[in-house]
């Protein structure tokens, strides 16, 4: 059985680790992979579909499972379909529903999806006379991909109107700006639940805490994500119930109702306030650094927990009774100006945790910065306290030039 992965974060790396020990896998194949990659199978170069099609039918791939969420919304999964390739994740026209925020939106509002309430603009001057007559702050988000970058928390109506005038005016993120989504702010703490999908129903696996923020204590600017841990201590079995009845329960069927049957991951970008369990996106993709702890965790082979899916069987999640803590060091800098081309050393002398490459390339017999995000550890213990000693233990023996790290993850 050959396998292609497509990404190349440590997500991509925690996937190919769960996938390793499988006798069934014969050969990984990486496109474009990193230095964690690089040594449990073949890196591959490859980054348009058509190329990445074209390397599957050449190699005979016989499954394609995808991280990251821009091939999705390019159409990769209908163009290998088209083929009669395998792979696991949604067509174009579902992937909308991470791929415009507008298009979710309005999902949501049809199905009766316990959300943010708001309201989508496709002319600057509605949009500002809008926010004239708003209480702050009031969250702007710019409809298509951004990066993670296209969300802004106005704090008074001249943030919101200068906002609004970079993203459909100046349009600083492009085409994603045109349409925006202007919602109610809602506060209370984040959570991420990850399912998979067979086509027919949703298997959610334990949810996670993430930690989006630079800085400890969460403060500074929003990153990619600098740790995660799993389970959620925050997350209760009442806020659980919560999403199931008016998030989980709706969102099938309001697929099942435009007819679309999917087989992939859906990943639920949840806020608990003091009203309940709300949804702020959904992402057609698993996340980085959710992925990490979610399978450090995981009891099932994840081989067959997707082609059980692929083939429109159910399956029954099992995660180990413990708990999971992935730590993200980053180069000096991120998420802003970076420098990268660093020697990380002492890899070999970590014990404890795994050492999932994300920004770090091979260079010769060293491994090298080459991203913000260099490296995720990942430990797993009885208590939180168990698994944050690894991986901080862990954390001072790695080293390379001007790497920074939170101090904060996985602290109760
Ligand atoms: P990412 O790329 O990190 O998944 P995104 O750009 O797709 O994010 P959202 O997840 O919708 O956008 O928003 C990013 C962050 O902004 C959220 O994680 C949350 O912290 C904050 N946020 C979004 N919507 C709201 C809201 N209605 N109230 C309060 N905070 C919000």
């Amino acid at each position: 059985m050959k396998i292609l992965i497509i990404g190349n974060g440590a997500r991509e790396s925690a996937i190919a680790v769960k996938l390793k020990g499988d006798n069934r896998i014969t050969k990984m194949y990486f496109a474009q992979g990193n230095a964690t990659t690089d040594q449990l199978g073949q890196n591959v170069y490859e980054e348009s579909v058509e190329g990445l099609r074209d390397f599957a039918i050449k190699e005979r791939i016989d499954l394609t499972i995808v991280g990251p969420e821009a091939p999705l919304v390019e159409g990769i999964v209908d163009e290998f379909k088209k083929h009669g390739l395998k792979i696991f994740g949604p067509r174009k026209r579902t992937a909308e529903l991470e791929g415009s925020k507008a298009f979710s939106k309005k999902f949501m509002q049809t199905n009766n999806i316990k959300t943010a309430k708001a309201v989508v603009f496709d002319a600057y001057q509605d949009a500002i006379d809008y926010v004239r007559e708003q209480q702050f702050p009031i969250v702007i988000k710019a409809s298509g991909l951004a990066g993670g970058k296209g969300v802004v928390i106005a704090e008074n109506l001249m943030e919101a109107e200068s906002t609004i005038h970079q993203f459909m005016i100046e349009r600083i993120y492009g085409d994603a700006g045109i349409q925006l989504v202007i919602e109610e702010y809602l506060k209370g703490f984040e959570a991420s639940i990850i399912a998979f999908s067979n086509g027919k129903k949703l298997f959610p696996c334990i949810p996670v805490k993430d930690y989006k923020k630079v800085g400890n204590g969460d403060t500074g600017p929003n990153t990619g994500g600098m740790g995660s841990v799993a389970p959620s201590p925050e997350f209760t079995a009442e806020h659980f119930q919560d999403f199931e009845e008016n998030i989980m329960k709706p969102t099938l069927a309001g697929l099942e109702a435009a007819n679309i049957q999917f087989k992939g991951f859906i990943f639920f970008g949840l806020m608990v306030t003091n009203n309940g369990t709300f949804l702020l996106e959904y992402n057609m993709r698993m996340g980085d650094p959710e992925t990490q702890v979610i399978l450090a965790l995981m009891e099932n082979e994840l081989f067959d927990v997707i082609t059980d899916c692929l083939e429109g069987r159910d399956i029954n999640l099992k995660f180990k009774d413990e708990k999971a803590v992935c730590l993200v060091m980053c180069s000096g800098g991120y998420p802003r100006k970076i420098e990268t081309g660093f020697e990380i050393r002492n890899i070999e002398k970590v014990k404890e945790s795994q050492v999932l490459f994300a920004g770090a390339k091979t260079s010769g017999t060293r491994i090298v910065t080459s991203g913000g995000r260099v490296l995720s550890l990942v430990a797993t213990g009885a208590t939180y306290e168990e698994a944050r000693k690894k991986v901080y233990d862990d954390a001072k023996i790695i080293s390379f030039d001007y790497e920074i790290y939170r101090e904060d993850i996985g602290k109760f």
